[in-house]
């Protein structure tokens, strides 16, 4: 049942995953994400419906705008993707109890502030402070208690001691974005720090061989490294959890 469910999903997932790229790429610049409809970003050119179902409309473009030929940036295909196997694992993962939709609404949260921050260097407040507040007032009516609060206050807390202790480093997007990480996930909020803290080191070890000493100097914008790890947390948080405390 629930991976027939999952298999279903797929397609408003997708669509959902269109959404986001419209929310990422104008709630940065203060544009309506209702007005104008889906349009080229280089020549303005309204997009007519064939030309903007997700993922097959960039594979028949060949990533290309059809009016000036710009070409479209692979976020918008990747995005579309991420979004439907997210909304696809969380029915699989949590199938037809209320928790699923506080669970993709969390994961499409994180998707459309990744690539917010990727392509404007910005995780803007008007899409995580209310989401943040939506996370928590849900988990806590789904599962009283002040877990959900506790969690919020304290991961983001944590960033913000970080974040003043190195200044340059850690934004307060970032601190943000830990409250709605601490929000949905409760304790295992540590696993996503640790999952998003191993998964930037990738790209900051591969700096620092290309650049060398130069490399301090650069930033790698963490938010979506941080996303990563809410998302790994929010599927096998309580797992890693678990398995991390019986070791102890
Ligand atoms: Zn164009």
């Amino acid at each position: 049942m629930s991976i027939a469910l999952a298999i279903f999903i797929l397609l408003p997932g997708l669509a959902l995953g269109s959404f986001l790229n419209v929310v990422a790429a104008r709630v940065p610049l203060h544009e309506s994400i209702v007005r104008p409809g889906s349009h080229c970003m280089t020549c303005g050119k309204a997009i007519v419906w064939y030309d903007n179902i997700p993922l097959v409309s960039y594979v028949v473009l060949r990533g290309r705008c059809r009016n000036c030929g710009a070409s479209i940036g692979l976020r918008y295909p990747a995005v579309e993707l991420v979004t439907a196997l997210l909304a696809s694992g969380c029915v699989w993962k949590f199938g037809l109890h209320l928790e699923v939709l506080a669970a993709i609404f969390f994961c499409a949260v994180l998707v459309a502030i990744s690539a917010a921050d990727l392509e404007h260097r910005i995780v803007p407040n008007v899409i995580v402070l209310p989401s943040a507040v939506i996370v928590l007032v849900a988990q806590t009516a789904l599962h009283l208690s002040v877990e959900w609060t506790i969690a919020a206050f304290a991961a983001s807390g944590f960033l913000l001691l970080t974040a003043l202790l190195y200044p340059g480093g850690m934004g307060m997007g970032d601190v943000k974005l830990a409250f709605l990480l601490g929000a949905m996930l409760g304790r295992t909020v540590v696993v996503a720090f640790a999952a998003g803290m191993v998964a930037a080191l990738v790209p900051s070890i591969w700096l620092l061989i290309r650049h060398g000493s130069k490399a301090r100097k650069m930033k790698i914008p963490f938010a979506p490294f941080l996303a990563l790890g809410g998302v790994v947390a929010l599927f096998v948080g309580k797992a890693l959890l678990d398995a991390y405390l019986s070791l102890l």
